[in-house]
């Protein structure tokens, strides 16, 4: 963790501020910690690979002893969770391979994390409007205000971000870099590695206040994980509070979140559009059906938030995304963001096709990596095509720096995506 993320680490349960506990086992360099422990006024929590953990659960305490007996690698062993010996130093090979994927990193944690599904996260239904929605929020309210003296690009949160996949498109919006905050220590070390390399990673509870000082941040958001907090009250008002700084107005999003009124395969404890109103105490919020937002990212924009989906509407949605902010430029019609020419990572096939050579081209066929999965996500299928032709001359430019020529519209459907680098 850099060494300046303090300014703006609290503890969650006295919310002093956190140090370094220099009497104790730490690496360090000049500007970050490596491993150690934070100190606050109630309690010590420690830095494990680089990640704070601020939460107390058992792992978080077994790890804390482990780091204090001077074992950081015992630590990240604990934190990672694998419990077989064989398993955790397969893990760890990988972790020191320059050559290991994310895909195989994932694989090394177990069959039972994420449901293998994170690989295709890059072009699902959810993602693709959360993505829309982030972009249009987050480009409105981080910015400095034009002739605002002192007020540079604010920071962005991600709460519940798993391994960081819309972390990623926050990656040029946020100044400092975003902070990626989940309780799975394994998702948000995957982020670092792969797919929002130089995000801020905190490990800590959604079910407890959040271990961060008040306005730190100018956007604050959390996607497909609300329905699962229990606090849900307490999520909400610690959004509202991480945003409530003295600068220009910043903006919550909880997106994806399921709806009380429709039938989800889904567990969770969802709310209707009205109990999800109820939460907010300090910022109006503005509730829209993921359908409506779907429908203007597959057409390509303008994504409309100036709309007021009414409520019968809203109740008809297993989906909700809500989003609250005193600017008044977030609801408005926002342009969708063309794939940029240049990747930020690499130009590669989409992972839900599969090659077919023939002849002088090689056919790519959509194929789902499961019936669970076509069940969920088969929305996918209103914009990507079935089966696409490619001369081989084209697929051989793959991975590809820029999305030049021929490259460009395959990137417009979907079929090439800018990947992290070394994703699979
Ligand atoms: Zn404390």
């Amino acid at each position: 963790m850099r060494l300046e993320t303090l300014e703006i680490l609290r503890c969650p349960y006295c919310g002093g501020r956190l140090e370094l506990v220099d009497s104790l086992f730490h690496r360090r360099t000049d500007d970050a910690i490596q491993d150690g422990i934070l100190g606050c006024h109630c309690c010590i929590f420690p830095v494990v690979d680089g990640i704070p953990v601020l939460h107390l659960q058992p792992n978080a305490t077994a790890a804390r002893d482990h780091v204090q007996a001077g074992r950081p690698d015992l630590a990240r062993r604990t934190m990672v969770g694998l419990e077989d010996a064989r398993e955790a130093e397969a893990f760890e090979a990988l972790a020191v391979s320059s050559a290991a994927t994310y895909r195989d990193t994932v694989e090394a944690l177990g069959p039972s994390f994420e449901g293998g599904y994170f690989l295709y996260r890059f072009s699902d239904p959810t993602y693709i409007v959360a993505q829309a929605v982030v972009r249009a929020v987050a480009t409105t309210v981080l910015p400095a205000p034009s002739g605002v003296e002192g007020e540079g690009t604010r920071r962005a949160i991600d709460i519940c971000g798993g391994s960081g996949h819309l972390t990623r498109s926050l990656m040029d919006l946020s100044s400092p870099p975003p902070v990626l905050a989940d309780l799975y220590y394994a998702k948000v070390w995957l982020a670092r590695r792969f797919t929002a390399p130089d995000c801020e990673p905190v490990c800590c509870d959604g079910n407890a206040p959040f271990p961060f000082a008040r306005g730190a941040f100018g956007f604050a958001m959390c996607t497909d994980a609300f329905m699962y907090i229990w606090t849900k009250r307490q999520f909400v008002g610690e959004m509202e509070r991480l945003i409530a700084g003295p600068g220009a107005p910043g903006a919550v999003l909880i997106g994806h979140t399921h709806n009380e009124k429709t039938w989800s395969p889904s567990h969770g404890q969802p709310l209707s559009a009205a109990g999800y109103r109820d939460l907010f105490e300090t910022v109006e919020p503005r509730v829209f059906g993921d359908a409506s937002l779907f429908a203007d990212v597959v057409k390509g924009g303008p994504l409309d938030l100036s709309r007021r989906d009414p409520d019968d509407v809203l109740d008809g949605d297993p989906a909700l995304t809500i989003v609250a902010s005193p600017h008044p430029g977030v609801f408005a019609r926002h342009p969708i963001d063309a794939p940029p020419a240049a990747a930020a990572g690499e130009f590669r096939v989409n992972p839900l096709y599969a090659a077919h050579p023939d002849g002088t081209e090689v056919r790519l066929r959509l194929q789902f990596p499961s019936e669970d999965y076509e069940q969920e996500y088969g929305a996918c299928r209103t914009y990507l095509p079935e089966e696409i032709a490619i001369d081989r001359e084209t697929l051989a430019r793959l991975p590809a720096a820029s999305a030049a020529g021929p490259l460009a519209d395959l990137a417009r459907q979907r079929v090439i995506l800018d990947l992290p680098k070394r994703y699979y």
